[in-house]
């Protein structure tokens, strides 16, 4: 199975001062085959600019893409905040850029981020909370079609003022079921994000159980990315994710060129 890195910040993002250039040094020397940058845009993101400015990023990485041709294949992406308040805008931004591969993420609903203060949780249960956060998920990906995978889905369970933040499961599994259900039929994937490692030492984002469980509606098309802010952390938990893939069943992982799935 390819070792691949397939959501990477770096300054291109509003949260990230990493350079591109020691990425794909920490790529190399980690041993991968592929990487992909996933620069942050989201269109409207309380309290902090997500902007993105595609025509010097597609400038300055695809000087890099060529300079190191020969030692590792380089995606140029992006991670886009999924926004039902910003449809057009954001199908148009797609359409207008030669992303390789597009990551969709719920970052914001009905403006409220999950960061603090965080106004989403407000005078929420956290049973509520996650409802609300999957519903959207649910409505974004039904909406939007000019992603390829969507990103860490089960993450909200890192925010909230919840002392136990773990999501009930038995309760959301039938809408999980759904995104995953209309994710199959629309050709779209999901990426295992490694940054959830952090916060449960055996899974990223989704858990892997939701992974199996997308396996076995039929989903083929799977990721593997770091979402590193930071060049140390490209390339972690890599391997260990490849290994549950295995178990699960999956024969690779999926790559992108211009949003295409490449075929070996
Ligand atoms: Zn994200
Ligand atoms: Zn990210």
């Amino acid at each position: 199975m390819r070792k691949i890195d397939y959501h990477m910040h770096t300054r291109f993002s509003a949260d990230s001062e990493a350079s591109p250039r020691e990425h794909i040094e920490e790529a190399i020397k980690k041993g991968l085959n592929e990487i992909c940058f996933t620069d942050h845009k989201d269109f409207e993101y309380p309290f902090m600019p997500f902007d993105h400015d595609a025509s010097l990023y597609f400038l300055q990485l695809k000087q890099l893409v060529n300079e190191y041709k020969d030692k590792i294949c380089i995606k140029i992406g992006l991670e886009i905040g999924l926004d039902m308040n910003y449809i057009n805008e954001i199908n148009h931004y797609i359409e207008s850029n030669d992303y390789d591969y597009v990551i969709g993420s719920i970052h914001v609903i009905s403006k409220q981020e999950f960061y603090d203060p965080a106004d989403f949780f407000k005078n929420k249960t956290k049973e509520q909370a996650h409802l609300d956060f999957f519903n959207e998920t649910l409505t974004c990906v039904q909406t939007f079609d000019c992603f390829n995978c969507l990103g860490h889905l089960d993450y909200i369970c890192r925010y909230g003022p919840y002392v136990d933040k773990q999501i009930n499961y038995d309760q959301c599994n039938s809408l999980i079921d759904e995104i995953l259900k209309t994710l199959i039929s629309k050709g779209k994937g999901i990426e295992i994000n490694t940054s959830g490692y952090a916060l449960r030492d055996t899974a990223g984002f989704p858990n892997y159980d939701i992974v199996q469980r997308y396996y076995d509606l039929g989903g083929r098309i799977i990721t593997v990315g770091t979402d590193s802010h930071t060049s140390d952390r490209v390339g972690q938990h890599v391997e260990d994710v490849n290994h549950h893939l295995s178990r699960i069943g999956f024969d690779d992982v999926t790559t992108f060129t211009k949003q295409k799935i490449d075929k070996e």
